[in-house]
């Protein structure tokens, strides 16, 4: 439940974006009269091709300032799609460079969505460049679209090899009797092996998007689409800027979420993190209840288990803490200690919903491999893995506040109920105390 709404909030911008464009493109030829009335919105239209070019312009600085060599390629990609685009309407589907180009086009987003993060001055950023300017330069020069006919060089290879130049449209026609795909009507205009290439990277960013379910994934493939979209359109006008902005705009906001995501939310756990408490403090209302919660002896754990195995406790316990009753908003509060704020909640009416919690958790069994095993110590063979694995238990105190005399702010009641935590340590742990 919880991961089909973060797809879908992640997938919010790229498809909103994606049908404004498509609104746009529609209703181009009765915004363009209403352009005509006024002079300022005309001087836009004229500059309106010019907009790409400032987006890819702003997503390879924000790239190059962020050291992401995904976004720099991701807005190279474009500009290269754009250029070409512009020199070739979609009425001149025979010709092959655009053929070509728009074959290899989901191919080099899928290689730029394999640089996420990466930093670029990195021997794979360097390769990832040129391979992208080494296959303009061979489709340029193969099909002979900057005049290299009459060159020496060109005229000489294809004598030595004359299936080198071999025509992209033969090979799509071919494409097209083998898989029948002459009733695909929207796709009728776009050759068979660019639809095939398409297709494939768009499953294989999806197909890596519900796995990691990373925002930025979610970019490349509506970036895609919005290229895709561009050369499908039948009205080549509006359209070839309109989705160019478009795919520019959602991987420049996608990387911005992105980054937005990592500093309100804590990569072990997923959860908000202190900064988003901090945050949400001032928001409030005048009713409201804080949990603060620890969980016992962790540090015995981890150094019995190891700390990769606290790790995966750590996220097992996150995972039932986004399941708790009463609406409570939860935070990772640091190291081993969570939040639980209930808005609109007295610290008698939290209480339940907080015991029940306690409750699940002293009654789970968390399966745990041993992955350590103290030094010195043989390995055994025999039982198997069943043996190595061992059931704990775990549990977690809880100290709860809500405003009072006392305690006016949001902060000041975080301690009360820091107090009211230590209280419950004191008294034998696994309980609730406010
Ligand atoms: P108490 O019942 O009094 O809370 O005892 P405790 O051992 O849980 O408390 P203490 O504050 O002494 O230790 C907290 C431990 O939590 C120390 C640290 O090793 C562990 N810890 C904190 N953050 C992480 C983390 O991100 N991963 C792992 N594996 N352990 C963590
Ligand atoms: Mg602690
Ligand atoms: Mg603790």
């Amino acid at each position: 439940m919880y991961s089909v709404k973060r797809i879908c909030y992640q997938l919010i911008v790229p498809v909103v974006l994606i049908l404004v464009s498509l609104m746009i493109v529609w209703k181009w030829p009765q915004i363009q009269a209403q352009f005509k009335n006024s002079k300022e919105l005309k001087a836009f239209l004229v500059l309106l091709p010019v907009l790409p070019y400032v987006i890819f312009s702003i997503g390879v600085l924000m790239g190059w300032r962020y050291n992401n060599m995904g976004l720099v390629m991701g807005s190279v990609v474009l500009v290269l799609s754009y250029l070409i685009t512009l020199r070739f309407s979609p009425g001149q589907w025979s010709n092959t460079y655009y053929e070509a180009y728009i074959f290899l086009l989901p191919l080099n987003m899928v290689m730029c969505s394999l640089l996420i993060r990466r930093y670029i001055f990195t021997p794979k950023s360097f390769l990832s460049l040129f391979l992208l300017l080494f296959q303009t330069l061979v489709i340029t020069i193969l099909c002979g679209r900057i005049d290299f006919s009459s060159s020496a060089v060109v005229s000489k290879f294809d004598s030595l090899i004359p299936f080198a130049s071999i025509r992209l449209d033969d090979f799509s026609n071919g494409f097209k009797a083998f898989l029948k795909m002459e009733h695909l009507v929207i796709f009728k205009q776009i050759p068979t092996p660019a639809i095939i290439s398409f297709l494939l990277s768009l499953t294989y960013l999806s197909v890596r998007f519900l796995k990691n379910r990373d925002i930025l994934l979610a970019g490349y493939i509506g970036s895609l689409a919005a290229v895709f979209l561009s050369a499908a359109a039948n009205r080549p006008e509006p359209a070839s800027v309109v989705f160019h902005i478009t795919a520019g705009l959602i991987l420049i906001i996608t990387n911005i979420e992105a980054s937005f995501f990592m500093a309100y939310n804590d990569e072990l756990t997923g959860l908000p993190d202190r900064r988003s408490l901090n945050e949400s403090m001032v928001n409030l209302g005048k009713k409201y209840a804080i949990a603060m919660m620890d969980i016992d002896h962790f540090k015995k754990f981890n150094d019995t288990y190891g700390h990769k195995t606290g790790d995966d406790v750590l996220k097992v316990v996150a995972t039932r803490l986004k399941e708790i009753s009463g609406q409570a908003k939860v935070f990772r509060y640091g190291g081993e200690e969570f939040t639980a704020v209930f808005q609109g909640k007295s610290v008698k009416e939290s209480i339940p919903h907080l015991e029940n919690f306690r409750k699940t958790l002293e009654t789970s069994q968390f399966v745990i491999r041993r992955r350590t095993r103290k030094q010195n110590t043989p390995v055994k063979r025999g039982p198997g893995p069943a043996a190595r694995q061992k059931q704990v238990r775990i549990t977690i105190s809880i100290g709860v506040s809500e405003p009072g005399k006392h305690h006016p702010t949001p902060e000041k009641v975080i301690k009360a109920a820091d107090k009211a935590l230590y209280k419950a340590k004191k008294t034998g742990r696994n309980r609730v105390c406010c």
